[in-house]
């Protein structure tokens, strides 16, 4: 084994194998791969390679797009064969409600460039005799769908790497990892050492361990999983490659597999394997059959494809793989280790590996994935993701597997985990809550004499007039909302302003005022939407996207000088209370000495205040797009603020409300928000925020490239629609039609109270974004109307937000 490599990649499966392929693609040779035994010998060799496009983070299902397409690229290269069957395959549905998510399915495709198609049960019986049609309402067709062969692809990658110019060592276990002051490491093996300038831990099964060697623990567990192959089945006799299909009603995956069937299932009592710790004498070796806990699935296996239950069981398999607790991979650098990257917590390295090695070797190689993967990078989790905590909520997404997840539906697992200090009391005012990022806040209030819940569906439900009674109040008087679940820094020292004004495209405010502000990368696109709060001439307060926390602090830290500043995230000793509505600026001075007239305290403002006994920090701005405050405490007054607001609220008819109501009416207001409008992909030009990039600067990060942009126009342009909905609103990801193409696509979509009627925002090619007639949007495959608004339709000149 050499001695020195840019790169050590720990771990031969189908991901590791993929990640050093990519960096050779990517023109880096002196990379070397580190297997403990023979490739595949964790998840990979047992798997059922399966493989196909469809996800429901279309980032995502892009990367998927690609990893199939990958196929005959390494196959060509390497000489090795992939063993690549593609089937085709069905997604059967046997409810109204799963039809639905077929269709939104299959509009999301459209826009991908996906050639799915929903078809009748009679059809899906044509191309799949083997079902019973009783069982079925509709289904979707996908013409790539297969399986692959999980040594071949292994090998074609590794093999091409190889040709490329990388090393792989077999037979050598890493055991330890140490860090070197300029930023390499010693990867430290039982064969010896080597000094490698970044290290990839693409450990699968192992990665866990991996990952403790340098004092992180990665959220991912891994769970039995079991299929099993029928002996050889009469009806497939002389016959074409049957379908993949998925039965969703019985949460059955089947697939042909030489002359019988493959069925695996997701069950809903699956079982975790090596909770705590991955022993490692485990190897090319399958865990106990225990056809019991899978036996509910396969009775129905059995009764929705009879031959199947005829042909009798020749093989089960049982073996673990890895789940991060979306089911999304683990992607990317750790923050606060320096050439540390991950790619692990991947559960269908079949379709996704490929990306994966792609948007990884990008980021290595060129500083940036190249793609948007929020909904892979390692950094969307943070703290809370405590061992327990990812047993019980992999535990929960591997039952939900093939179950429908609503738009309004919150999941039950691990929760409550986090509150904030009126969490009792927003309960007792019948807070239906939402969990974001472990920490409950709540969606909406339901009536007193009802149960505080939401009835899961795709189109408005139980909440909607309580929703509007929220919105209402807020529009007519004056509301009460919690706005804990944010992102806050705090950004002090002489340096302050001078980081800030690099790092952030927008002017950073004079002393007590307020300022919004994108932050770009080097290629001039949006990773963070902020509010920098002037406290003092040494001090920002910094809000943003709470769920970004760790996004944030990871650039921020590539970014900080060697002094003059720090940057502390303080989430959650900061909490706040918001209220907004055109009687908020009376209520709160019933409570507070300042003058909060428009000339005291305009919009914008950000000053210190002593709200009653309680000392705060008081912003005079709302993502309601109303007149509206923003008030933050340190925890240990929440609740004391709380119920000052409430008390002195009553003559003003304060109502509660919650973050649905906030969504619409923000929406009215066509404000944009992380990870919907706001993404990796998009320029802010593009993102309707050019007004927030200051050129008077001469230098900031993504200067040259927003310059660019703004030049040019950009490609794409946010724009904002009033919908002709019918009883569903657009919920995100919709196709938008023109004049019968599919052009664009929705990124949050509400009814909008106030104004009366469905609102989208979406993005649309930039050449259509004055276009006013000819839109559609597809809601749950039913295209609607669609009329593009000039500006927002909730109070369009800002007045009353500056009131
Ligand atoms: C029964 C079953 C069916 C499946 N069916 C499908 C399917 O149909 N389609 C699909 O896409 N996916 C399927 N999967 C999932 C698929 O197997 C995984 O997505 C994939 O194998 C993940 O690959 P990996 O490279 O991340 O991890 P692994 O395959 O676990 O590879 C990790 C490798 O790292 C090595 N390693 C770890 N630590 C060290 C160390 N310290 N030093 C040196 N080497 C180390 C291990 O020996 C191992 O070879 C299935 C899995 C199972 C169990």
């Amino acid at each position: 084994m050499k001695s020195h490599a840019r790169v050590v990649v720990i771990g031969g499966g189908v991901v590791g194998a993929s990640v050093l392929y990519h960096l050779t693609k990517a023109g880096w040779r002196d990379v070397l791969l580190i297997e403990r035994a023979e490739l595949t010998s964790g998840s990979t060799w047992h798997a059922a390679g399966g493989m196909h496009t469809v996800n429901g983070d279309p980032n995502v299902a892009k990367l998927q797009q690609y990893t199939i397409e990958l196929y005959k690229e390494i196959e060509e290269i390497s000489g090795q064969s992939c063993g690549v069957h593609i089937t085709g395959g069905i997604m059967l549905a046997g409810t109204r409600e799963r039809l639905d998510w077929l269709k939104m399915a299959k509009a999301r495709g459209r826009y991908l460039g996906m050639d799915l198609e929903i078809i009748s049960v009679d059809e899906a019986a044509k191309l799949f005799p083997l079902m019973d049609k009783k069982h079925f309402t509709g289904a979707m067709y996908d013409p790539i769908e297969g399986h692959v062969d999980p040594y071949g692809v292994t090998h074609a990658y590794a093999k091409s790497a190889q040709i490329g110019g990388a090393e792989i060592v077999r037979h050598t276990r890493v055991t330890d990892l140490q860090p070197r002051a300029d930023g390499s490491w010693d990867v430290i093996t039982d064969h010896g050492n080597v000094h490698a300038e970044h290290v990839v831990n693409a450990g699968g099964l192992w990665a866990r361990e991996v990952g403790r060697m340098v004092g992180i623990e990665l959220p991912i567990l891994a769970m039995e999983h079991q299929y099993l192959i029928t002996g050889d089945m009469p009806e497939l006799a002389g016959k074409k490659e049957q379908l993949h299909a998925i039965d969703f009603e019985g949460e059955i995956y089947i697939r042909q597999e030489r002359g019988g069937m493959l069925m695996g299932t997701y069950e809903r009592a699956g079982k975790p394997w090596s909770e705590v710790t991955t022993p490692w004498d485990f190897g090319q070796d399958l865990l106990p059959n225990d056809l019991e806990r899978i036996a509910p699935s396969l009775e129905v296996g059995f009764e929705h494809f009879p031959a199947l239950g005829a042909a009798g069981i020749k093989k089960v398999v049982n073996g673990p793989f890895t789940f991060a607790p979306d089911g999304n991979p683990l992607v990317g650098p750790i923050r606060g280790l320096e050439n540390f990257w991950v790619a692990c917590g991947v559960m269908a390295g079949f379709s996704q590996g490929g990306g994966v090695g792609l948007a990884l070797s990008r980021w290595m190689v060129d500083g940036d994935p190249g793609a948007d993967i929020w909904g892979m990078d390692v950094a969307r989790y943070g703290d809370w993701t405590t061992l327990a905590y990812t047993n019980a909520k992999v535990r929960e997404n591997y039952s939900r597997r093939f179950r429908i997840r609503f738009p309004n539906e919150e999941l039950p697992a691990a929760r409550p985990l986090r509150t904030t200090p009126i969490y009792e009391k927003l309960q007792a005012e019948n807070a239906v809550f939402g969990d974001y990022c472990g920490l409950e806040h709540p969606l909406w209030f339901a009536p007193t004499a009802q149960e505080a819940e939401d009835i899961v569906s795709f189109r408005r439900s139980n909440a909607h007039p309580h929703v509007a009674a929220e919105c209402n109040a807020v529009r007519d008087s004056v509301g009460l909302l919690e706005i804990s679940n944010y992102g806050k820094f705090d950004i002090r020292g002489p340096g302050t302003a001078e980081w800030l004004s690099q790092v952030m495209a927008n002017r950073v405010p004079s002393v007590g005022r307020i300022a919004l502000t994108p932050m770009l990368n080097e290629r001039g696109k949006l990773i963070g939407d902020f509010t920098m709060c002037r406290v003092a001439a040494d001090h920002v307060f910094l809000v943003g996207t709470y769920a970004a926390e760790t996004y944030y602090m990871r650039w921020f830290e590539r970014h900080m000088p060697a002094s003059g500043v720090t940057v502390r995230p303080c989430a959650m000793e900061y909490v706040g209370l918001s209220i907004a509505g055109p009687q908020s600026r009376a209520l709160l001075q019933t409570l507070v000495r300042d003058d909060l007239s428009t000339a005291g305290f305009p919009f914008m403002s950000f000053r210190r205040m002593e709200i009653g006994v309680v000392p705060g920090y008081v912003g005079r701005v709302s993502f309601t797009g109303d007149l509206g405050y923003e008030i933050w405490v340190t925890t240990d007054y929440q609740r004391a603020l709380y119920d000052l607001l409430v008390r002195a609220g009553r003559e003003f008819g304060l109502k509660l409300f919650g973050g649905r109501a906030l969504n619409a009416m923000r929406i009215e207001k066509s404000f944009g928000s992380w990870a919907r409008e706001f993404r990796p992909i998009y320029g802010p030009f593009e993102a309707g925020l050019g007004r927030f990039v200051d050129f008077k600067k001469s230098e900031f990060i993504g200067r040259t490239a927003a310059a660019e942009e703004k030049d040019g126009g950009g490609a794409l342009r946010l724009v904002t629609f009033k919908v002709d909905a019918a009883d569903a609103d657009a919920i995100g990801d919709e196709p938008i039609w023109h004049d019968g193409k599919a052009v664009g696509w929705v990124t949050s979509g509400a009814f909008g109270h106030r104004v009366g009627h469905s609102l989208a925002l979406g993005y649309v090619p930039a050449a259509l974004a004055n276009a006013d007639v000819g839109f559609e949007i597809e809601i749950i495959g039913e295209r609607r109307k669609a009329h593009r608004l000039d500006g927002s339709a909730f109070d369009p000149t800002g007045k009353l937000m500056r009131a």
